[in-house]
């Protein structure tokens, strides 16, 4: 069932997911090679309870933590560790909030240091396959539409698609309904009408599209160990197209700083 959102509601998603975008830059100004995935996990929980909110995915389905931190060849809900960060990796940070009733939930991929020219190209691929789903995300199109266009901007680009993980509305609950898969066809699926907010989440991988579930119980990896890349808005489908409730230039100005 789609619990359709009223104005009012959305704009307490759109608190939520400012104070996630704020939190995703301030973990951002710490990655650095030598910073433990701990570490971060611990600054980003300080900084939403500092906040008036409380950490989104700590104790959610029994995950242990704040943030899913997921490095390189992880794809997502990685456990933050005492694995520090290296030169050259990539770091998938996840954060999900909740705050008077309602969830945030966004994630942003960083570059530890310098990276490889084609993992550069990963992250910009997966970045801009999101913003073409977002540019399907209006009254009167349907989820497959956002699906079709993140799947075919990934894989014109020589990447590929993590079938087993989606999207999701969000509201009172973290997941929602409906599903928002990244790879589909255009007019199919749910019809999207004003109201409904949902997460995009492009899950993209620079090489196989296969992934393998670790014994951990959460961490999810690519099969060849190829890096991963995953960038998360929350959206509100309005009249004339997605108002989007995150704000990745909260983290962007603050990587420049
Ligand atoms: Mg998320
Ligand atoms: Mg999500």
């Amino acid at each position: 069932m789609i619990h359709l959102k009223t104005q009012e509601e959305v704009e307490l998603l759109r608190e939520n997911n400012l104070l996630v975008s704020a939190t995703l830059a301030e973990v951002g100004k710490h990655i650095k090679p030598g910073i433990t995935t701990l570490q971060l996990d611990a600054i980003a929980e300080q900084f939403i309870r500092s906040h008036g909110a409380v950490p989104g995915f700590l104790g959610y389905g029994g995950f242990p933590n704040t943030l899913c931190v997921s490095v390189n060849e992880q794809v997502v809900h990685g456990i933050p560790s005492d694995y520090a960060l290296r030169e050259g990796d990539i770091v998938s940070v996840d954060c999900g909030t909740i705050m008077k009733g309602f969830y945030g939930d966004s994630a942003y991929t960083f570059a530890v240091g310098r990276i490889e020219p084609e993992i550069q190209q990963l992250l910009d691929v997966t970045k801009e396959a999101l913003y073409k789903g977002v540019a399907q995300a209006k009254a009167g199109n349907r989820v497959g539409d956002i699906s079709a266009a993140v799947q075919e901007h990934a894989e014109k680009n020589g990447c590929s698609v993590v079938r087993e993980l989606v999207g999701h509305g969000l509201g009172r609950n973290m997941h929602e309904d409906p599903e928002v898969p990244n790879y589909g066809a255009r007019g199919r699926g749910p019809l999207l009408k004003e109201g409904m907010v949902i997460c995009i989440e492009p899950m993209i991988n620079l090489g196989t599209k296969y992934v393998v579930f670790e014994r951990d119980g959460w961490t999810v990896r690519t099969r060849d160990r190829k890096p991963s890349a995953h960038f998360e808005f929350a959206v509100a489908i309005g009249k004339g197209g997605a108002d989007v409730l995150t704000d990745f230039s909260i983290i962007e100005n603050a990587l420049k700083a």
